[in-house]
């Protein structure tokens, strides 16, 4: 029997400590903890590695703080547009779902994705009507909203580019090649994620996000692409990544860190660092990522000033952190 391990992100960016207040860092490290404890009762109770990052992305769409679910950023035209997958070890099975409006916690639409049709990934309408029929919840576009990243959006609104959502500093497009002043200072969250490794071994990973402030309507991100913001395989390991999701894209970046592990013979720790410090920057990437394997090793590095991140191994407290 293997000792569970859980691990959790809420985004990465320009988190620096003179940016975060003291009770605002108090209010992340909580719901961290929250979350990770829960995600640990499961999987110490035999829970699979599948249902515990299942269930810690729902409870971070459905915690404001995080730009998932309530809480997701805005696009250009003021809609919320939610990307996410999950991803079993086992068999490589998955499921995603991209662009949905409607649905209250997308990592559920992904699972029935998984489950219950012929696919992995659907968009849009089709994505909507599929979830509604298998009896995921929807809501109304007000359930997604909060002040904080309203604010946000109506300061680059009209703008040209896309904003990290908690990289005030950062046009996530090559468009803009210099970094612009922080716009966005006071409020830096970001997409969510999971992996984890059950008593049994198996290893599973979930990503979901609101994507980018100011995003073009349609875009999607890497998020919910397995191999780009999300995958799993018990051979190698389970990852999930935050930031500029197009530079994740270009590099299949989830991926490249499995495939380092299985054809290069490196170390969970040395391919995670070597796409995240090498491979992400030659394209402009910033970000991070969560990535465990089934032996219980795990790396949580960024390249930026911070990222939200925990993690739990059996019944040990929580870990949390967020600065570098
Ligand atoms: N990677 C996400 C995206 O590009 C954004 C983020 O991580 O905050 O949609």
């Amino acid at each position: 029997m293997n000792t569970p391990v859980i691990a959790i992100h809420g985004g990465a960016g320009t988190i620096t400590r003179s940016s975060l207040s003291a009770e605002d860092e108090a209010r992340y490290h909580a719901a961290l903890a929250d979350i990770v404890g829960a995600a640990q009762a499961l999987l110490n109770g035999g829970g699979s590695a599948l249902d515990a990052v299942t269930e810690a992305v729902r409870l971070l769409e459905d915690c404001p703080l995080f730009n998932a679910g309530h809480g997701a950023v805005y696009t250009s035209q003021g809609r919320h547009e939610l990307d996410a997958c999950v991803m079993s070890g086992i068999d490589l099975a998955a499921g995603a779902v991209a662009c949905v409006t409607n649905i209250r916690n997308p990592v559920l639409a992904a699972r029935a994705v998984m489950h219950h049709s012929q696919h992995v990934l659907l968009v849009g309408q089709g994505a909507e009507a599929f979830a509604q029929q298998q009896g995921v919840a929807t809501v109304g576009p007000d359930y997604f909203h909060t002040d904080a990243r309203h604010e946000q959006w109506l300061r680059v609104r009209g703008q040209a580019g896309t904003v990290l959502d908690h990289d005030a500093a950062s046009f996530a497009f090559a468009q803009q090649q210099q970094e612009q002043a922080p716009i966005d200072p006071d409020h830096k969250f970001g997409t969510v994620g999971a992996v984890a490794l059950d008593r049994f071994g198996n290893l599973a990973a979930a990503t979901s996000t609101g994507g980018i402030t100011n995003k073009q309507p349609g875009r999607v991100g890497d998020s919910p692409l397995i191999g780009a913001g999300c995958y799993a395989s018990n051979s190698t390991a389970a990852i999930s990544a935050t930031g500029t999701g197009e530079a994740f894209m270009r590099t299949n970046a989830a991926y490249d860190i499995a495939a380092r592990m299985a054809y290069a013979g490196d170390t969970l720790e040395q391919a995670a660092h070597k796409v995240v410090f090498k491979l992400l920057p030659v394209v402009g990437g910033r970000g991070g990522l969560i990535a465990l394997d089934a032996q219980g090793n795990l790396t949580l590095p960024f390249n930026t000033e911070g990222m939200y991140r925990a993690y739990g191994r059996g019944d040990a407290a929580p870990v949390t952190a967020i600065y570098a």
